[in-house]
Parts: C-alpha cells; sequence; structure tokens
C-alpha cells in the first residue's frame, strides 16, 4: 500500500460524489457597477460583459482534480 488510509480518505472527500451545491454570491460589477449574481465568487455581468477570474472563485473547480 503505497498510500496511507489518512490521506486516501481526503482524496476521496474531493471527488464529485461528494457534491456540493454551488453558494449564490452578489458583487457589484468592477467594470460598470451593476449588481451581478455569481456562484461560489464567480461573475459574469450581463450588462458589460465583463469577467472575473476563475482563480477568485471560492473553490477549486471540478476539472482542476483530474
Ligand atoms: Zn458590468
Amino acid at each position: 500500500m503505497a498510500i496511507p488510509p489518512e490521506q486516501e480518505q481526503s482524496a476521496r472527500l474531493e471527488k464529485p460524489q461528494a457534491f456540493v451545491p454551488p453558494e449564490i454570491t452578489y458583487m457589484a460589477c468592477a467594470q460598470c457597477g451593476t449588481q451581478i449574481a455569481g456562484l461560489d465568487g464567480r461573475y459574469a455581468c450581463s450588462g458589460c460583459g465583463w469577467v472575473n477570474e476563475w482563480t477568485e472563485g471560492h473553490r477549486h473547480l471540478p476539472e482542476t482534480l483530474a
């Protein structure tokens, strides 16, 4: 066994099976100031097309686990 039981368990928690619904968050658009809603700190403004960096999100994207 190369993986200690403790490490194996934490890896399992990050799999898609342990899905937690995204949290809806709000902020003012950095470009035009419109109040916009986002998921987990990720925003896209419908007024001017501004989007924030995905790295500003509160959680990692599922694809980053692969
Ligand atoms: Zn905007």
